[in-house]
C-alpha cells in the first residue's frame, strides 16, 4: 500500500515536473495527512525537494510551495553498449547530464575484455561520486537484442555472436557493486523519447534505430511493450524482400539485410557508406540506384510500422540516420500517399533528441522507471 501510493506520489510530479501538495491531493486522492507524511519521507530521502515559486510581482505576488525531483543527491548512470562503441552518461534524478563518455567496444576483445575495461571505468566513476558527496541509484543498460530478461543475459544477438548467453546484468552487479538493469537497446532509445525528449506525457511512439542491425522500440501509452518473446517492435526483421538473402534471425529477405549499414554496402559493393554518399552527391549511377532503393524500403518499411502500431509519432535514429536526414521530409511525403486518407497528414517522422547518446539516456531511464514503479524496494 505504502509503496503504491509513494509510486502514484512520483509519478505524478514527474509528469507535471513541478506540483503542489494540494494539487497532488487533487491527483492522486490521497488524504492531505498521507500525503504530508509520504512527502517528508521522501524529503528526507532527498529524492524530491521543495521549494518556493513566487507567481506575479510586488506586493501581488503569490507563493506557493512547490515539490520536484531533487537533482542534488542521487545520480544514475546510463550505458549504451554497441557493436562498435559505447556511451556512458552519468545524471542527476531530472535526467540532466552531469558527465559522459564513450569510447571503442572493440568487439574482437569479447564481453570478457570488455568488461574487464568498462569495470574499471565504472569503479572510478562510483568512487568519483561517492567522494563528491552523492550516491549511484542505480546502472541501466542498453545492449543489442533480443534479451533473457529472467537471467538479464544477451540471446544470440546478431553481428554480436561472443556476447550470445552472457551474463550481463549478474557480472556488472558483482563487479561494480551497484544494482543494474539491462535493456535492448532500440527499447532504451525509445524510452530516452518518452521520459525526457519528445514522448512525454503517455503519447504512442515508435523508435526506429538503424545502424549496423535495425531495431524498434514500442511505446504505448507511454509503457514499453515487450511481447510474449521479447520480440515485440523487431521491426528490422520485417520481410521485405520475398526471396532476398538469409538473415541472422533464420528469415529471409529481413529489412535489416537490405536496409542496415552492411546491408546498404553490400548492395552498393563498397565498405564505406560516408564514401557512397559522396558518390550519391557526386551523381553517380550505381550509387543513386543503390540510395534510391534505399529509401524505397525505408519508405515500405514506415508504411508497414505505421500501419502496426498507428503511433502519433515515428522517431529515428541510429548511426546510419545523420546520412538519411536530408531525405526525411520526402520520405513522409511518400508515406501520406500510402497510407488511409483520413490518416495521412498524422504521419509525423522526427530526428532522435540525443544522438549518440539516445540509448544511454534511454538507459537511466530504466532505472528512473525502477525508483518511480517500486520506490519503497529500490530506496531500501
Ligand atoms: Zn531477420
Amino acid at each position: 500500500m505504502k509503496q503504491h501510493n509513494i509510486s502514484a506520489i512520483l509519478k505524478h510530479i514527474w509528469k507535471h515536473d513541478q506540483i503542489s501538495r494540494i494539487e497532488l491531493v487533487e491527483s492522486t486522492g490521497l488524504t492531505s495527512g498521507t500525503l504530508t507524511n509520504l512527502t517528508h519521507e521522501l524529503i528526507e530521502a532527498k529524492v524530491i525537494r521543495e521549494y518556493q515559486s513566487v507567481s506575479g510581482t510586488g506586493t501581488a505576488g503569490r507563493k506557493r510551495v512547490l515539490l520536484a525531483f531533487d537533482p542534488h543527491y542521487y545520480r544514475i548512470i546510463g550505458l549504451d553498449i554497441g557493436r562498435s562503441s559505447y556511451e556512458l552518461v552519468l545524471t542527476d534524478l531530472t535526467g540532466k547530464i552531469i558527465k559522459s563518455m564513450s569510447g571503442n567496444t572493440k568487439a574482437a576483445l569479447g564481453p570478457e575484455g570488455f568488461m574487464g575495461m568498462i569495470g574499471t571505468n565504472l569503479e572510478e566513476l562510483k568512487k568519483e561520486v561517492i567522494a563528491a558527496g552523492h550516491k549511484i541509484l542505480g546502472l541501466g543498460v542498453g545492449v543489442p537484442g533480443p534479451i533473457d530478461y529472467a537471467s538479464g543475459s544477451l540471446i544470440a544477438p546478431p553481428n554480436f555472436e561472443r556476447w550470445d548467453g552472457y551474463p550481463l546484468q549478474q557480472v556488472l552487479e558483482s563487479r561494480t557493486g551497484i544494482p543494474s538493469l539491462i535493456e535492448d537497446d532500440a527499447r532504451t532509445s525509445a524510452l530516452a523519447e518518452s521520459w525526457y525528449g519528445l514522448g512525454r506525457n503517455g503519447m504512442n511512439l515508435v523508435f526506429v534505430t538503424m545502424g549496423i542491425g535495425i531495431g524498434g522500440g514500442v511505446i504505448s501509452g507511454g509503457e514499453i511493450v515487450r511481447g510474449a518473446n521479447g520480440l515485440y517492435g523487431q521491426v528490422g526483421h520485417m520481410t521485405i524482400e520475398p526471396n532476398g538473402i538469409r538473415c541472422e534471425c533464420g528469415n529471409r529477405g529481413c529489412w535489416e539485410t537490405v536496409g542496415s549499414i552492411p546491408g546498404i554496402l553490400r548492395r552498393w559493393g563498397g565498405s564505406d557508406i560516408g564514401e557512397l554518399m559522396h558518390a550519391v552527391r557526386d551523381g553517380k549511377a550505381d550509387a543513386r540506384q543503390c540510395m534510391d532503393e534505399t529509401l524505397q524500403y525505408l519508405e515500405m518499411a514506415l508504411v508497414n510500422i505505421f500501419n502496426m502500431y498507428d503511433p502519433e509519432m515515428i522517431v529515428l535514429g541510429g548511426r546510419l540516420y545523420p546520412y538519411l536526414n536530408p531525405y526525411l521530409t520526402e520520405i513522409q511525403e511518400r508515406m501520406r500517399s500510402r497510407i488511409y486518407a483520413f490518416a495521412k497528414d498524422r504521419v509525423l517522422l522526427q530526428p532522435s533528441t540525443f544522438g549518440p547518446s539516445q540509448s544511454a539516456m534511454g538507459a537511466t531511464a530504466i532505472v528512473l522507471d525502477a525508483l518511480i514503479s517500486r520506490p519503497v524496494e529500490i530506496l531500501s
